[in-house]
């Protein structure tokens, strides 16, 4: 194996997952959104990256097995934390008539206290190359951890750490639309990359289209945005006043199940990037990637 010196750090939750097999019986298995997109980077990642998970679990013997599955699949674990009173957030599918819902136990999760210690996530940040966090990462945090980590992102970035955030907008795990709008805006800002999904976007900002979407982030903080759109062209934004560049993604004969498509066009993006590949190269490893995904069943395909 050869000796990484590079190393992506994914910071977010990792939740358990309970997904039927049918007779009230439930298969357990691992994923969360930025987990997903560690995980699809490292399928894709040249050996000289290490891919290491941020976060936090619990320490009772599931927390130990989530450990062992990220080394198993080549993730470092060494910046997973362990509290001694939380556990993992947990979550279970449900399926009627072929329609999968969700039901969550994540409220005190040990995730939630991942950017509880300034001095270690900065430690962490400092020993990286490229960054990735979502709006979900943020969403999860009290607003003084919030703060935390947008800080501590942002002066990496002054440090020349490249910085990329998935806006990844679920309204239900924020206390108002105002809250937020304003913590997504302020993670975008300190962001070098940019990868929002159009239908969150337009609900969310009200956007009329992905080129909308594109220029609002781009004059946040001028970082690239690359905006994804279910099957249609993925829209990209270098800087704010460039023209957009618009990349088709492959046609889907049987979309499966569309869980985790836009991790895994993350994971493969930053894999794509991170393996010097030109922008259009890079988009369209991601969504090969994802087009992958949404072809077979599982977070994790
Ligand atoms: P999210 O999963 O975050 O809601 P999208 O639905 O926009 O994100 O999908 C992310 C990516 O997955 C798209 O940019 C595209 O590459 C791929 N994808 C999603 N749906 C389809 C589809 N029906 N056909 C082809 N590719 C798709």
């Amino acid at each position: 194996m050869v000796a990484a010196s590079n190393t992506l750090l994914c910071i977010g939750e990792c939740m358990v997952e309970m997904s039927p097999r049918g007779d009230g019986v439930f298969q357990q298995g691992f994923a969360g959104d930025v987990f997903n997109t560690a995980w699809y980077a490292r399928k894709r990642m040249s050996e000289d990256w290490r891919v290491s998970f941020y976060s936090r679990v619990g320490s009772d013997a599931l927390s130990d097995r989530f450990v062992e599955f990220t080394k198993a699949h080549g993730i470092d674990p060494s910046m997973i934390r362990r509290d001694p009173d939380r556990t993992m957030g947990l979550y279970l599918i449900e399926l009627n008539e072929g329609e999968r819902s969700f039901v969550y136990w994540r409220k005190h999760s040990a995730a939630r206290m991942l950017a509880a210690d300034p001095q270690e996530l900065e430690h962490a940040v400092t020993g990286c190359d490229l960054v990735y966090f979502s709006g979900i990462t943020l969403a999860i945090l009290s607003e003084p951890d919030r703060k935390t980590l947008v800080e501590t992102l942002e002066a990496a970035r002054k440090l020349g750490k490249q910085v990329a955030f998935d806006p990844n907008i679920r309204p239900r795990l924020w206390q108002s639309a105002a809250e937020m709008r304003h913590w997504i805006e302020a993670g975008a800002r300190i962001a070098d990359i940019i990868l929002p999904s159009f239908e969150d976007e337009q609900t969310a900002f009200g956007d009329t289209d992905p080129e909308a979407t594109a220029r609002r982030y781009s004059a946040l903080g001028g970082g690239l945005v690359i905006v994804k759109n279910g099957g249609g062209d993925v829209t990209c934004l270098e800087t704010p006043n460039a023209p957009v560049i618009r990349v088709p993604v492959r046609q889907v004969q049987q979309v499966r199940d569309t869980t985790a498509a836009g991790d895994s066009f993350n994971g493969a993006f930053l894999a794509a990037w991170g393996n010097g590949e030109p922008l259009e190269t890079s988009v369209h490893q991601a969504a090969d990637n994802a087009a992958e995904v949404i072809g077979s069943f599982g977070a994790l395909a």
